[in-house]
């Protein structure tokens, strides 16, 4: 629970999300988690799926969180077959620290699919 508390919340976007107090387009609520919609979609299906806890990146979650790394996975599961895109294949990507392009840290696991995804990625 302490990794929680040291982080800004307050300004934490995604956690603004969370409340409802900046909009996003909802695609699947869990008891614990929220996937919405990246507002800069890099694929046809391009969703973020995040804890409602604040956690600043997937190492604090999963060292904080018992089961919530697996909880988004299920998610993740769930909403690329209501997508359309558990068949052809689909990336789950938790980017983390600067060079991997983290900008947001509040933990959030990007789901790409819907096109062809190059590996390794750039
Ligand atoms: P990161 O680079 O930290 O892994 O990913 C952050 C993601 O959040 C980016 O893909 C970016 O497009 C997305 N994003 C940033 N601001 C917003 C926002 O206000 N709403 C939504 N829906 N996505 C956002
Ligand atoms: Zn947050």
């Amino acid at each position: 629970r302490e990794e929680s508390v040291t982080d800004s919340r307050s300004d934490c976007l995604f956690c603004k999300i969370v409340t409802g107090e900046v909009p996003a387009e909802v695609v699947r609520e869990g008891e614990r988690t929220v996937a919405f919609r990246d507002i800069n979609p890099q694929a046809p299906t391009h969703v973020l799926i995040i804890p409602r806890e604040h956690y600043r990146d997937v190492v604090s979650a999963g060292a904080a969180e018992v089961g919530i790394l697996d909880e988004i996975a299920r998610e993740a599961g769930e909403i690329a077959r209501a997508e359309g895109v558990a068949e052809s294949g689909y990336r789950l990507v938790f980017n983390t620290g600067p060079a991997a392009g983290q900008t947001v840290f509040h933990l959030h696991g990007h789901l790409l699919g819907g096109r062809g995804l190059e590996w390794p990625p750039g």
